[in-house]
């Protein structure tokens, strides 16, 4: 097992006999495999869409495929062979057609040198031999025959990649798509079966995901936007009530009004966890009256809130960590999320909602959730809210009452050192006006900021998807400003990494050419000391200090 995809990554170096997040060194192998085949995939895919060949059905697949590797989402075994065995069956399928369409355009064979990726095949699909076979792939086969350096910028591609395929699938599930992405996927993958590719080949590769995956954040947030309204500033409830509730984990908006129209008016509310609290801001969904509260915190503290809550819980999209018995037979997941043994609920057909019944039924018998906190936080400052506030901060900027914006944003995570977080927000003088999204918050939300003159000085945006709301907001801001380049705003990102969707965050301020931002509470360890030099010269990305030294640089301009 060799797994560096995530910042909690065992010492911030590997995950080498089994992962800080659970995964066990079988699935680790057979996410390498699927890599491996998708790959291979890729290989014939990405040649084939020159022909015309790609079905709508392989560019999902792929999305969905990668989006199973992102951390935290899935954990079952036997997906992961399913994935491969479609993953390889496909890339047979399309091979076929592509040689023969290759054969009549050019009147000879393809003769490209074939990389294992692209011919690898086996019997019939057996998880021993695919976790055998998976040990023999992966990060350090990767490694062989190639500069170090490369290497780790092309597996940063890759860990993007699969976060571009969760945007992807995301927006999918609401209708939306677009071809260009599914490309890249294919494109990257492929690119990454080269020995030859230099670093700037692959810079060039990452930036234009960053673009990607900005313009897959924006797309995802439009159509959330066009079904359930723009979201709009909400006080969000943190206490309890007192009936039986269900409480949803994860960001798929779509899952939760489902579930909101299935529990209306059955005596069952329907309660917020980790990124889900975006959904309180939405017209749509908050025109529900058992859509009552946020229970809890970040994804990492499921174990000791899930237990607490009495009812059902819904693990949607990722964030799912190995269940406690107190809670387990209580635990359902849906789309791309799995665990063994956890009840999966079924992709809605077309036209038609998920299932929640037996979710619904369960939650009638059990008692109301225990009170963790009372209060109450905002959410909702999506980019119209944003937008609306932009002369007013403009204002303020050039009064001076502004002196800094500070994007605060990401994921949240279980190392104590993320107590950075909280105390940078501590130490953050009044005339700071922090924007975030993503679950980072959960590091700070709880803290009075109070208001500059009419602006509340803690704006939340919402959900990392939302992050191309803020994007959205600093160039318009920057545009009323008469200012010509982004970087000259009085802004700074200090972004907090957890897994690959936040990667993006980090590619997109490197696309938008965006100097200075801070990335912790680690370093992506999949980075070499070279290529982090690189990256601090050429877009002054930087590892996290102590809070008070980093309020001073920010605020002074670094
Ligand atoms: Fe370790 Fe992260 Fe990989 Fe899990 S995803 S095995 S925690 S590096």
């Amino acid at each position: 097992m060799f797994c560096y995809h995530c910042q909690e990554a065992k010492k911030n170096k590997v995950c080498d006999t089994a992962g800080i997040c659970g995964k066990k060194a079988d699935v680790s192998s057979l996410q390498d495999l699927l890599m491996f085949s998708l790959k291979g995939l890729a290989f014939y895919s990405s040649r084939a869409e020159a022909f015309d060949l790609v079905s709508d059905k392989t560019h999902h697949f792929m999305a969905k495929a990668l989006f199973s590797m992102v951390t935290n989402v899935n954990f079952d075994p036997a997906d992961f062979v399913n994935l491969i065995d479609v993953a390889v069956r496909r890339r047979n399928s399309i091979r076929k057609k592509f040689l023969a369409a290759y054969q009549l355009k050019h009147g000879a064979e393809f003769d490209e040198t074939l990389p294992e990726e692209a011919s690898w095949q086996y019997d019939e699909a057996s998880d021993k031999d695919f976790i055998a076979k998976g040990e023999t792939v992966g990060v350090e086969k990767d490694k062989e025959g190639l500069d170090e350096d490369v290497h780790a910028l092309q597996e940063c591609l890759l860990y993007a990649v699969k976060g571009l395929g969760s945007l992807a699938v995301h927006a999918l599930e609401m209708g939306v798509e677009e071809t260009e992405q599914y490309r890249f996927m294919q494109q990257a993958l492929d690119f990454t079966l080269s020995k030859n590719n230099t670093q700037d080949e692959v810079l060039n590769m990452l930036l234009r995901c960053g673009e990607l995956g900005l313009a897959a954040m924006g797309r995802l947030n439009q159509a959330n936007s066009d079904k359930f309204g723009e979201p709009e500033p909400t006080t969000v409830y943190l206490d309890t009530w007192d009936r039986p509730g269900i409480l949803v984990s994860g960001h798929d908006l779509h899952d939760i009004e489902d579930l909101l129209a299935q529990t209306a008016g059955t005596g069952v509310d329907v309660y917020t966890h980790d990124e889900a609290i975006a959904a309180h801001a939405y017209p749509a969904l908050k025109k529900y009256f058992n859509l009552v509260a946020n229970y809890g915190g970040a994804w990492q503290d499921q174990k000791t809130q899930f237990p607490k809550f009495n009812g059902p819980v819904l693990v949607t999209t990722n964030s799912i960590q190995q269940p406690k018995k107190t809670y387990q037979e209580k635990l359902f997941s849906t789309g791309m999320v799995g665990w063994p043994d956890v009840p999966h609920i079924e992709d809605r057909k077309p036209g038609q909602r998920k299932n929640f019944s037996a979710i619904i039924e369960l939650a009638k018998q059990c008692e109301p959730p225990e009170p963790l906190t009372d209060g109450a936080t905002t959410t909702g400052y999506g980019l119209q809210a944003l937008t609306a506030l932009s002369d007013q901060i403009a204002t303020a900027i050039e009064a001076n009452k502004i002196k800094r914006i500070i994007v605060l944003a990401g994921c949240d995570g279980r190392h104590k050192e993320r107590r950075y977080y909280t105390e940078l927000a501590e130490a953050l003088p009044e005339d700071a006006l922090v924007i975030t999204s993503g679950d980072t918050k959960y590091r700070f939300q709880h803290m009075d900021f109070g208001m500059i003159d009419d602006i509340p000085r803690l704006l939340d945006a919402g959900q990392i998807n939302n992050f191309h709301g803020i994007i959205a907001f600093l160039q318009t801001l920057q545009q009323k400003m008469g200012l010509s380049e982004l970087r000259q705003l009085p802004v700074s990102f200090d972004i907090a990494w957890y897994e690959q969707t936040t990667i993006l965050m980090m590619l997109a301020l490197f696309a938008l050419d965006f100097k200075h931002m801070r990335v912790g509470p680690t370093l992506p360890p999949f980075f070499t000391a070279n290529i982090l030099d690189l990256l601090d010269r050429r877009y002054g990305l930087k590892g996290i200090d102590t809070p008070e030294n980093d309020v001073a640089a920010m605020m002074a301009g670094e």
